[in-house]
Order: structure tokens, then C-alpha cells, then sequence
């Protein structure tokens, strides 16, 4: 077996450490313990995880390797290993493969199918339509554990002067970055959307914090009509388009536009591939093949939406069904014949945002209704402070 991903022990720097949690307690408001606290869950729930692992797959050199580097770091902790789980101590490496870990026991066996390849979103931004700006969103996950939404309580206006939303762009496994710590994604995005003005500082202030996130595509977009997008499948790169005008944007699911970030991302899958054995005609491959041509079917329909844009037109888009490259997916699975799960388009959100109205349907789990055939459900939200 290949070995491309190996784990290096770097050396921990404390010193960085404390500087880096300082700083996210101060951005998030929140104390250190309450940081860390949120990091044990984590390994806790990463730590279950490892016990199912399957020892006979072909990955289990990462695995073993993985409980080793683990072991070693509780071993020589001694009675301390829980106080190392929880502060200064914790191996940064260690604290970046909790994070990219969990996945790994359900990743596919040399490529074939696989339980993980589940497609995550999409979303649009269009700064001027027939209803104002517009943002719309496909919430595309495995429909296991899906409960609908019975109501929808609209929190209190926002203060922040940003918006954001975002997809799922994970690789199977990344690199490490060379200076992680782990800001919890949400705050991260929280809190940046608070303090930043618009959709340029945001960017600014996302990318300082690069190294700390990864497998999330974000789209910005503010009360001025500015917005951007973000391509993030690694912890290791960014890439963003800023738009200063108001035009329209948008991001996929597993799908990093930067031809740069793409070609670089298509590297990584390729070393998973390697590392399995398996090869872009196995499952893993037409799954991220599907995932590109869902792209092009939403940037194509986009740039034909572009010069008169509505409510309707957007939504025909976000409900196309066409195959190949079909954006409302109602559990087909990712390869025809094979025990693969499938694919659901779960809760489909239109934001009004100059009425402040948030417009929802979502699969009717009781009458096994795809969400294109249930109602269309109101509520009002405000996304900007007024
Ligand atoms: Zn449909």
C-alpha cells in the first residue's frame, strides 16, 4: 500500500498556542476553558469513532498509525492524559487528524463504493431579481436522521453586516497545515461576520484565519450588494473572488472553482486514490466527476438567468431534474447498480431579503414527498440589522 499521507510528530509550540487561544477567546468572546471545553467533546466523540474502525481495510496503516501517535501522546502524559486531551499540551498534529479523522471509517474499500461520497449544497447569490436579492440554497445530505422542521422561530435581527452561507468541499484526507489551531468553524464564521463591514474585510479577515478551517466553501455577501466566494477544500489553501460590484455569485458542493485550487485539490483526491488503489473510474471518482457537472449546470444556468433575473427563473434552476447533472435529487444513488446511498435534496431555502421573508420547502419524510412536491412555507427573517 501507498502511503502518501504520513503523520509527522510536530513538535508543539506552546508559546503559539496560548497566543492563538487568546486571540479566539478574544474575537469569540468566549473563555479559553469554554474552547477547550468544546475541543474534548470533540476527541471524545472522535475517540468512538476509532473504535469501530475496521482493521482489516486497506487504510489501516493510517489507522494504526493514527492510535499509535495517539497512545504515545496519553502514554507519556501519564495521569495527566486527560489535562493533555484538554490544554496546552495537545499535539497540534493530533488536534488536525481528530478533526479530518472521524470520516475515515467510512470511506470506501480501494475506491469502490462507500458510504461517505454524499454531496453537500449549493448555493446563489443574486444581488438584483424582480423580488430584490435574492439567496438561494439546495441542502443536499443523506436523508438518514433527516427530521423536518416543524416551525421556524426567526432569531433577532442580526447585527452583523455580513451574511454568509456555506457547502460541504471535504477531501478524504488533507495535509496538514503548518500552523493549526482549532477555532471552532462556527464561531470563526460568527464572529468574523459581526466585526467585519462588508464582504471584502470579511475575506480579509477569513483568510488570516485559513490555516484554522477547511471542507467549506463559503459565499459573503453584504447590505451593499458586495459579495465573494471562498474555495476551501484544504486547510492548506485559499482562493477567493471578491465582487466590488453587485453581481451575481455562487459556490457548489465539493467543487473548488480557482483553477489553481481545482488543480491542486484534484492532486489530493488523486493521493487518496493512490493510497487505495482505486482510480477515477470507481466510485469515488464519478462521485466528484457528478459533483463538477452539477456545477456547470448551476454557473451555465446562472449566466442564462443573468440578464433579467427572477424569483421563478432561480427556482426553476435550484428544481432542475434533467439528468445528467440534475440539482433536485430525490435519493438517487451516486452510481446506477451499485449499493451506494443516495442522494436527497433535503430543505430547499429562498431568502427574500429585502422583504424579510425566508422561504422554505423540505422532504415530507411521512409521505416520502421529494421536496419539489411539498409547499412552499413563509417566515419572515431579517439577515441585515436595519
Ligand atoms: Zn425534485
Amino acid at each position: 500500500m501507498k502511503t502518501h499521507f504520513k503523520l509527522p510528530l510536530i513538535q508543539n509550540n506552546e508559546a503559539r498556542f496560548r497566543a492563538q487561544l487568546g486571540e479566539a477567546s478574544r474575537l469569540s468572546g468566549k473563555s479559553g476553558d469554554a474552547i477547550l471545553q468544546k475541543l474534548d467533546v470533540f476527541v471524545e466523540r472522535t475517540m468512538k469513532h476509532l473504535d469501530g474502525v475496521d482493521r482489516k481495510s486497506p487504510m489501516k496503516g493510517y489507522a494504526a498509525a493514527f492510535h499509535a501517535a495517539l497512545a504515545a501522546s496519553t502514554k507519556a502524559a501519564g495521569k495527566r492524559a486527560r489535562d493533555l486531551l484538554r490544554g496546552f499540551f495537545y499535539p497540534q498534529h493530533l488536534i488536525f487528524h481528530l478533526r479530518t479523522y472521524p470520516p475515515y471509517p467510512h470511506l470506501p474499500q480501494g475506491g469502490k463504493a462507500g458510504a461517505l461520497a454524499n454531496e453537500k449544497c449549493r448555493a446563489a447569490y443574486l444581488p438584483s431579481t424582480d423580488v430584490g436579492p435574492l439567496l438561494a440554497k439546495n441542502v443536499d445530505d443523506p436523508i438518514r436522521n433527516f427530521k423536518p422542521s416543524r416551525s421556524f422561530v426567526p432569531p433577532k435581527p442580526a447585527e452583523n453586516h455580513v451574511v454568509t452561507d456555506g457547502t460541504g468541499s471535504g477531501l478524504h484526507f488533507d495535509e496538514e497545515p503548518p500552523d493549526f489551531f482549532p477555532v471552532d468553524y462556527a464561531t470563526m464564521l460568527h464572529t468574523v461576520c459581526k466585526a467585519a463591514r462588508g464582504a471584502t474585510e470579511a475575506v480579509e479577515m477569513l483568510e488570516n484565519l485559513s490555516s484554522n478551517w477547511g471542507g467549506a466553501n463559503v459565499l459573503l455577501f453584504d447590505k451593499g450588494k458586495g459579495s465573494a466566494r471562498i474555495d476551501k477544500c484544504s486547510y492548506n489553501r485559499f482562493a477567493a473572488k471578491v465582487n466590488a460590484v453587485p453581481c451575481m455569485e455562487h459556490i457548489s458542493g465539493m467543487v473548488c472553482q480557482d483553477p489553481a485550487y481545482k488543480e491542486y485539490q484534484r492532486s489530493l483526491r488523486q493521493a487518496y486514490l493512490d493510497s487505495v488503489g482505486g482510480d477515477w473510474s470507481g466510485y469515488e471518482g464519478v462521485f466528484w466527476e457528478a459533483c463538477d457537472l452539477k456545477e456547470t449546470v448551476l454557473a451555465d444556468g446562472l449566466k442564462r438567468l443573468e440578464p433579467q433575473p427572477t424569483y421563478d427563473g432561480l427556482l426553476k434552476l435550484f428544481t432542475r431534474h434533467e439528468k445528467p447533472g440534475h440539482l433536485c435529487k430525490h435519493g438517487e444513488p451516486v452510481v446506477q447498480g451499485e449499493p451506494t446511498p443516495g442522494e436527497y435534496t433535503l430543505q430547499r431555502n429562498f431568502y427574500v431579503i429585502e422583504k424579510n421573508e425566508y422561504h422554505r420547502w423540505q422532504w415530507d419524510v411521512e409521505k416520502n414527498l421529494p421536496t419539489c412536491q411539498t409547499p412552499r412555507e413563509v417566515f419572515p427573517l431579517q439577515l441585515f440589522a436595519s
